[in-house]
């Protein structure tokens, strides 16, 4: 199959799978306590359908989703909702948000799975109101609701063509590997759903180049489950092939144009742990409570990759590895390149959570002093966006965000490739996120102000328009009071007066 090449990337970045890629796939043991953050998706967060003190079984729906773009959360084992408050959450920011708490009572009693093997019985529709029921969302970090990307029916653009995201190019990270060496016929099952629901012709997965034996269990499951419609396909180790529009162009050549999706291309394109907990929701009629993640680094004594029940608190995992070493330093959620730092071990693992790095000093970018830019350029050329990281900052730190914003910065998917070949060691991805969050708040404040202006005129006007019909009743009453009956009119109520009264003499 040919292939293409996207612009720039890091041939060369240090992969550091070696620490957990040959370790088999373990459950972790169920928790004493899981925390459910609400809004562990992109959309609006979801709605409880609990309360505090109600038991609840593994499987059951705890929180509903909300409107079109959102996703339902559901127990990942039994036990009594103890909590609904704010929680510290995994975001940046370090943000607190509400959560429910589950204190699991060690039985992992579940509700009544209802399993659709023969799934082709089945309308598409209702398959993806299968998926939206079971909570899924894109597992490969971004947690877009997977029924909203798989809702395809009503495009303009016809799917061609379906991509499995299987190209882990994030150092340290080796859960998707696993997966996919471990459960392959499960994923090409899970691949054939897909294919059914959004009606493309073909489907790819990708997979680096630099685990021939992960490439060899995929074959095998495709020539033996796949209907001739599935490719498997090694693509170069370039980080980040798997940012999706490296990915779609590196196998197609179509590049996705800025602010658009890959569905207006005609193309679907999903982790392969995604596709996995697809193929569960529909063939086993799980709903999403747990995933693989890779716990690994310098910072914990026994790296692990483990099938975790979300919601349950990093330090349990930490447990299961034996510890911290004493060379930990940071604990990040993701990989070195596109995580970010967490404030402590009581956070929960979310849906989108596929790395826990327990980080050594050696192991993270070290801040180094930023120096001027001197216009190299070689931010640009390591770009696989193709944009101007140079000119970006400039604006982003000098505060003209909206000339930031139409050098399209919102397409920067925050690679760090700029930073890692900046001379200078600017921190270009912490001036880029810092001003796409300002501009979000600034677009948000301009909504909030649109909307109170609008009320406001909308006030405006109804005051204005009662007061005229206030005057203009006055002006008819006062019209009325002053009319002058005309002469024909007295004469007339006189005669009609007169013939309502009858004459005394007239009734004898
Ligand atoms: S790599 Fe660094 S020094 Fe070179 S142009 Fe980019 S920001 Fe400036
Ligand atoms: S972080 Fe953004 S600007 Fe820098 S290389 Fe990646 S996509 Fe380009």
């Amino acid at each position: 199959m040919k292939l293409w090449r996207f612009n720039g990337g890091l041939p060369s970045l240090a992969e550091h799978k070696n620490e957990s890629v040959h370790l088999p796939i373990e459950t972790a043991p169920v928790p004493k306590q899981l925390i459910y953050p609400l809004g562990q998706h992109i959309g609006s967060p979801a709605k409880p359908l609990v309360k505090i003190g109600d038991k609840v079984l593994r499987g059951q729906k705890i929180a509903n989703a909300q409107g079109a773009i959102s996703a339902p959360i559901h127990a990942g084992s039994s036990g009594t909702v103890v909590s609904i408050a704010d929680h510290l959450i995994p975001h940046p920011s370090g943000f607190s948000a509400p959560s429910i708490t589950i204190q699991t009572d060690g039985q992992d009693n579940s509700i009544e799975f209802k399993p659709q093997p023969d799934f082709r019985q089945l309308p598409a529709t209702e398959l993806v109101q299968l998926i939206r029921d079971a909570g899924l969302v894109g597992l490969g970090g971004a947690a877009f609701p997977t029924a909203v990307k798989l809702n395809t029916q009503n495009k303009d653009t016809p799917i061609d063509t379906l991509i499995l995201n299987g190209a882990e190019c994030e150092p340290y990270i080796s859960c998707d590997d696993r997966l996919l060496k471990e459960r392959a016929h499960h994923v090409v099952e899970g691949i054939e759903i897909l294919l059914y629901i959004t009606g493309a012709k073909r489907a790819i997965l990708a997979v680096e180049d630099n685990i021939p034996d992960t490439f060899t269990s995929i074959q095998q499951a495709v020539a033996q489950n796949g209907n001739g419609a599935i490719c498997a396909v090694q693509i170069p180790t370039i980080y980040p092939t798997g940012g999706e529009k490296q990915l779609i162009q590196t196998l197609t050549g179509k590049e996705v144009p800025s602010g658009n999706i890959p569905a207006d291309i005609g193309i679907v394109s999903t982790n392969v742990g995604t596709v996995y907990a697809a193929q569960q929701a529909i063939i086993e009629g799980k709903p999403l409570t747990s995933r693989i993640i890779t716990v690994t680094g310098e910072g914990v004594k026994k790296p692990h990759n483990l099938e975790v029940r979300i919601g349950t608190p990093i330090n349990a995992l930490i447990d299961v590895c034996q510890g911290y070493t004493k060379h930990a330093d940071r604990l990040i959620m993701g990989g070195p390149m596109m995580g970010f730092a967490l404030l402590n071990d009581e956070i929960p693992i979310v849906k989108a959570t596929n790395c826990i790095l327990v980080a050594s000093q050696q192991e993270v970018i070290t801040e180094k002093q930023a120096m001027p830019c001197i216009r190299c350029g070689l931010c640009a050329s390591a770009c696989p966006v193709s944009l101007m990281p140079q000119q970006l900052y400039w604006y982003s730190q000098s505060d003209q965000l909206e000339k930031a914003e139409k050098l399209n910065l919102f397409d920067c998917i925050e690679c760090g490739c700029c930073d890692v070949v900046c001379p200078s060691h600017i921190p270009l991805v912490q001036h880029f996120r810092y001003a796409k969050s300002a501009l979000k708040v600034q677009k948000h404040e301009k909504h909030l102000s649109n909307i109170a202006r609008e009320r406001f005129e909308a006030r405006e006007k109804r005051i204005a328009r009662e007061k005229a019909e206030r005057a203009e009743r006055a002006r008819k009453k006062k019209a009325a009071l002053q009319k002058k009956p005309a002469k024909e009119e007295i004469e007339a109520a006189v005669s009609r007066s007169k013939a309502k009264k009858t004459p005394l003499e007239e009734k004898d």
